[in-house]
């Protein structure tokens, strides 16, 4: 049993001209404790909407997910029992999660609070060696957030989720806001953590350069899919995919070495009228007639690689693939 299991995962949206939009359709995915898998693909391609559904904050049309294998309720973050505090999300904007009002002290010492009956000034020491954890000093308690850099709240909002004793961080874009040289900082502490503490993480990112860096494993999403899962260094040293290829070939180098980014051809369509067949047909550069009609299933190859294109059919024909850790974290 993993830690976190999205089995056929669905979720729908509806406009406001009552259109409905189904943002995840049909994913499946497994986390382990300490290990880090990223989740990668352009903007709206339903990778936020599955890490809020992993969370509870989004319901799901259909398909389940478990956490430590008790199912994931849908309710306010306020309202989550102690239990599920255990599962964590950390949003882009720190400022979604830190009270700009308080002192960084007082809010690290909040979420340490939740459930617990101790005296207030016993956590005192703990929200300190919180503080360090995510390599601030214990000094930043006494200041407020707009006192910090970007960087620095996003420790914050790191060290209020690692104040709930968490298994299991769900991270929705937590280094996209900052700059080059924070991110870095930022990535290692997320390795650290997850291998000092055993905390798995699902990261999601649109940019597979940061994923590179830091997943043990690597899911691609496409159009509410996921069409690739692999070891994250297999995954880039040979994709399988042809979108995972698009993707990585889109990736400026910062090597100098001459090579030109590729820009990947036409626009992600509308999930609302997803494409028949393979959903990536229309943008595919390797698209065959059958890729037109028949829907490529998620198939298991050796190395722990999973992917979902006619080109690489199973033989004796297309079987489901469950997901789960290849590589030890
Ligand atoms: Fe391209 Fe066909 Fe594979 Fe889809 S199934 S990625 S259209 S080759």
């Amino acid at each position: 049993m993993s830690l976190l299991e999205l089995r056929d995962v669905e979720v729908v949206y509806q406009r406001r001209d009552g259109t409905l939009v189904p943002a995840v359709a049909g994913a499946s995915l497994d986390v382990n404790a300490g290990e880090i898998v990223g989740l990668v693909g352009e903007t709206g391609c339903g990778k936020s909407s599955l890490a809020k559904a992993a969370v509870g904050l989004v319901p799901v049309a259909s398909g389940s997910i478990t956490f430590e294998g008790r199912p994931v309720h849908v309710l306010g973050r306020r309202a989550r029992p102690v239990s599920e505090r255990r599962l964590q999300l950390v949003f882009q904007n720190p400022y979604e999660s830190i009270n700009p009002r308080r002192t960084v002290g007082a809010q690290v010492a909040d979420a340490f609070a939740i459930g617990r009956t101790q005296a207030r000034s016993s956590w005192r020491p703990r929200v300190e060696d919180l503080l360090r954890q995510v390599g601030l000093p214990a000094t930043m308690a006494r200041r407020f957030p707009h006192q910090l850099s970007g960087g620095q709240r996003q420790r914050i909002a790191i060290a209020r989720a690692l104040a709930a004793d968490p298994a299991m961080i769900v991270l929705d874009e937590p280094l996209s806001a900052l700059d080059a040289s924070v991110q870095a900082q930022v990535a290692n502490l997320l390795v650290e953590l997850a291998r000092n503490l055993h905390v798995g993480m699902l990261l999601i990112s649109h940019d597979l350069a940061i994923v590179r860096h830091v997943a043990h494993r690597t899911a691609v999403m496409y159009l509410g899919v996921i069409v690739e899962t692999a070891p994250t260094a297999d995954l880039w040293t040979a994709p399988m995919h042809p979108y995972t290829q698009a993707l990585i070939d889109s990736i400026p180098h910062a090597d100098g070495a001459g090579h030109l980014p590729v820009a990947l051809p036409g626009e992600i369509p509308d999930p609302a009228r997803p494409p028949s067949g393979c959903r990536f047909h229309p943008r595919c550069p390797r698209v065959m007639d059958r890729c037109l009609s028949e829907v490529p299933e998620l198939v298991a190859k050796d190395g722990g690689r999973r992917v979902a294109c006619w080109l690489h059919e199973a033989p004796g024909g297309a079987r489901r693939a469950a997901d789960g850790p290849s590589v030890a974290p």
